[in-house]
């Protein structure tokens, strides 16, 4: 398919995805896709930055009439750049998204309301008073715990290789619907109606699954937020069970959706984004 390109001119907004490393993130191709689709007049670009750096390219691009997004290592620093942080960076400290509003810098974390929406195609959203294990305590995890307490999870649990890190996470989060594990001994094939993975593991080849479905615990749904080339390891496992899951492919959607929304203030083209990644991960399999 011959893809139409709409030179850059002196109006066009600029977009840019500021973070260490960025040569392999599919944003670009993704925000692109849709600026195409709707013939807006934007470029949306990757570029490396140092700490150092980013507080400047964040006001920089936000007050020329752009903005961004900002991934790993950036996203806590990035809080620091705002003038106007929405609840979602408050409440997880992190900021993924940025632009220009009534003339002061905004910052969203996209990744919050990116994995409800990812969570309703899953299983039509979390269903109230649902249980739900959440594997981690990194920035995902934090997201994931935001948008499970909005939805009016019963319990959540917090499973952790290191322990003190999820006790971190809970107190700034939890309330009393938050509960930590203190080791995956404690999970006693205990039954949830979702499992999210919210850690690093399946991201490496050879990695180990992060939970053994079926014997440490049983899942109604899983999600996993990892994602890269073919299934990972726990959505295999679980589909072979029987488990409705999905990887972090439809969240990276979802969470480039929003923060569209935040700087074109109108709905994002999800089919056009979603087509591109899909032949772009199709292409790549093996
Ligand atoms: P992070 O802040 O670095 O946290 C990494 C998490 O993984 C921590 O909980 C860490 O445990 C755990 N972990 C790392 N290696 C482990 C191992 N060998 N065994 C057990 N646990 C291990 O990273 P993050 O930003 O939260 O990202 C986590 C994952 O989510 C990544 O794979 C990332 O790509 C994915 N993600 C996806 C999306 C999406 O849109 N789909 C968005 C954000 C993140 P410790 O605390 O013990 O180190």
């Amino acid at each position: 398919m011959t893809e139409r390109i709409r030179p850059p001119t002196s109006s066009t907004r600029v977009f840019a995805l500021l973070g260490d490393p960025v040569a392999h993130s599919l944003s670009p191709v993704m925000q692109n896709a849709a600026l195409e689709s709707l013939g807006e007049d934007g470029v949306y670009v990757a570029l490396r930055c140092r700490e150092a750096q980013l507080n400047g390219l964040i006001r920089g691009l936000a007050l020329a009439g752009g903005g961004g997004n900002v991934t790993l290592p950036h996203k806590e620093r990035a809080t620091t750049a705002l003038d106007r942080p929405t609840e979602a960076v408050r409440r997880t400290g992190a900021c993924n998204t940025f632009w220009l509003e009534d003339g002061d810098v905004h910052g969203d974390n996209t990744d919050v309301e990116g994995l409800r929406r990812a969570l309703h195609r899953l299983m039509g959203g979390v269903p109230e008073g649902a249980s739900v294990l959440l594997l981690g305590a990194g920035g995902a995890a934090r997201a994931a715990l935001a948008a499970l307490l909005d939805d009016s999870v019963a319990r959540v649990d917090l499973l952790n290789r290191t322990v003190e890190r999820a006790r971190a996470v809970a107190r700034r989060l939890g309330g009393d619907r938050t509960h930590v594990l203190d080791s995956r001994l404690r999970l006693g094939e205990r039954s949830y109606d979702l499992v999210v993975n919210a850690t690093r593991l399946g991201l490496g080849e050879g990695d180990p699954v992060p939970l053994e479905l079926g014997t440490e615990a049983e899942a109604g749904a899983v999600l996993d937020l990892v994602y890269g080339v073919g299934e990972t390891p726990l959505v295999t496992r679980a589909r072979e069970l029987g488990i409705p899951a999905m990887d972090g492919g439809e969240m990276l959607l979802q969470q480039g959706a929003v923060a569209f929304e935040r700087w074109w203030q109108q709905p994002a083209p999800v089919d056009a984004m979603r087509g591109v990644l899909d032949r772009i991960r199709d292409r790549v399999a093996p």
